[in-house]
C-alpha cells in the first residue's frame, strides 16, 4: 500500500525539537515557563495583536471568550453555521441559545447582509437581545470584516473572531483574529501550525487575557490559602508543548506559501473541469489552509464518489463542515437563511481536497488525475 496522503498533518521542522528539549533540560515541564511566554509574544509579534494566553486547545479559548462575553443561560448567540461544532457548543456550555446564519458564496463565511436580519430579529424588542456574534474565517478564508464588525457596533453586541483555521490569512492587510476584543487561534494537529494541541486567546485588552489566564488557573486568587469566588478551569498549555509552538511560528510563513502553491496547483489543473475551488474577497488574503471544490451545479459527480476514488488510493479528503443547522443536536435552533440555502449547496457539492503542506508535486499531479477521471 501506498504510504497515505493526508488531508492536513503536521510538519515539523529542527527547532520544535530544541526548544522541547529547553523545557525539559530546565526542567520546566508543566504550565509555566519560557517556551509559554516566548509563544505567546511570538503570536501578537506575528499578528499585531498586543496580548495572548496559551492555552490547552482552540475550544477552551473559544470557551473562554463566550464566558468573558458574559454569555449566561438562555443567551442568544449569533453564530456561523457552515463551520466545525467547536465555534459554536461553547455557547451551549455556558447555558447560550445558537442562533445559525447561512453564508454568502463569495468568501463560503456568515453572510452580513443575513447577520443584520439575525440582528434586527433578535434586537430585545421582537425576540430576547443578541448578546454576541461568533464568526468563523472558514478554511482560512476571512470573512467580510468591515461589514461585520460595523453591524456589531451598530446594535451593540460584543463579537467573537474563531480564526483557528486562519492564522495568518489578511483582511485588507489587517491579520483575522484581530479585529475584536475576542479572537481566537488553534494549534490542533491539522491546523496550519501545532503544538500538537493547543490555543490561544488573544485579544488588544490586557484585562481579557489576565482573566482568561486567572479562570484556566482553577480561577485560584492570588492568595496563599487556595481561595475561589468563581468556577475555574484547566485549561493551561504545556511548557513542553509551547516549545513546538516556537519552533513551527518561525515557519508559519512558509507554511502559507506551500498551502497556497497546492491551492493554485489544483485550481491550474481543474481549470478546464466543470469545478471551482474555495473562493475569497479580492482585498483579503487566505492563509490557505485546506484547498476545496465544488462541482458544478447539474453535472452528476458527487463529492462522495470522489472521495471514494480517493480513498481507494489511499488519500484523505473530506466532506465540506455538515451545517450546524442540519445537525440533530442544534435541530430546535433557529437559522437565518435567504432565498436559497448556500451551506445546504456548498455541503451537498463541495470536498476538501488534500492539502497536507508534504505533499509533492507528483503525489498533487495524482490526486488531480484521480479527480480528473470521474468526469
Ligand atoms: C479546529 C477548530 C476549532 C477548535 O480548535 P481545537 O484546538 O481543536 O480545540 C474551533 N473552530 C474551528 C473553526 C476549528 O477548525
Amino acid at each position: 500500500m501506498k504510504d497515505r496522503i493526508y488531508l492536513s498533518s503536521p510538519t515539523i521542522h529542527t527547532e520544535e525539537r530544541e526548544y522541547v528539549k529547553y523545557a525539559f533540560d530546565t526542567n520546566w515541564v508543566s504550565c509555566i515557563g519560557e517556551n509559554i511566554d516566548l509563544f505567546e509574544r511570538a503570536v501578537c509579534e506575528y499578528t499585531g495583536v498586543r496580548h495572548a494566553a496559551a492555552l490547552s486547545s482552540g475550544t477552551a479559548a473559544l470557551h473562554l471568550a463566550v464566558k468573558l462575553a458574559g454569555i449566561d443561560r438562555e443567551d442568544i448567540v449569533i453564530c456561523s453555521d457552515m463551520t466545525f461544532s467547536a465555534t459554536v457548543n461553547p455557547v451551549s456550555y455556558e447555558g447560550g441559545i445558537q442562533v445559525f446564519v447561512d453564508s454568502e458564496r463569495e468568501s463560503w463565511n456568515i453572510d452580513p447582509e443575513l447577520l443584520e436580519r439575525a440582528l434586527k430579529k433578535y434586537d430585545g424588542v421582537h425576540n430576547r437581545r443578541a448578546k454576541a456574534v461568533i464568526v468563523a474565517h472558514l478554511y482560512g478564508t476571512p470573512s467580510k470584516m468591515d461589514e461585520i464588525c460595523a453591524l456589531c457596533e451598530k446594535y451593540g453586541v460584543t463579537l467573537i473572531e474563531d480564526a483557528a483555521e486562519s492564522l495568518g490569512a489578511l483582511y485588507r492587510g489587517r491579520q483575522t483574529g484581530t479585529f475584536s476584543r475576542y479572537g481566537i487561534y488553534s494549534f490542533n494537529g491539522n491546523k496550519i501550525i501545532t503544538t500538537s494541541g493547543g490555543g490561544m486567546l488573544v485579544s488588544d485588552d490586557p484585562t481579557v487575557t489576565e482573566r482568561a489566564r486567572y479562570l484556566a488557573f482553577q480561577a485560584r486568587e492570588p492568595v496563599p490559602h487556595y481561595q475561589h469566588s468563581e468556577i475555574g478551569y484547566n485549561y493551561r498549555m504545556s511548557n513542553i508543548l509551547a516549545g513546538i509552538g516556537r519552533g513551527q511560528i518561525i515557519y508559519l510563513d512558509r507554511h502559507i506559501e506551500k498551502k497556497k502553491k497546492i491551492y493554485e496547483f489544483y485550481k491550474k489543473a481543474f481549470a478546464d473541469l466543470p469545478v471551482r475551488m474555495n473562493p475569497h474577497l479580492g482585498d483579503s488574503v487566505p492563509n490557505y489552509w485546506l484547498s476545496c471544490i465544488t462541482v458544478n451545479r447539474g453535472v452528476d459527480v458527487r463529492p462522495h464518489e470522489i472521495m471514494e476514488a480517493l480513498g481507494k488510493e489511499n488519500i484523505e479528503s473530506r466532506p465540506i463542515w455538515k451545517p450546524m443547522h442540519m445537525q440533530p443536536v442544534f435541530r430546535d435552533r433557529d437559522f437565518i437563511v435567504g432565498d436559497v440555502c448556500v451551506d445546504e449547496d456548498i455541503f451537498a457539492r463541495g470536498l476538501c481536497l488534500p492539502s497536507d503542506i508534504k505533499m509533492t508535486e507528483d503525489e498533487l499531479s495524482m490526486v488531480a488525475d484521480i479527480v480528473r477521471s470521474l468526469f
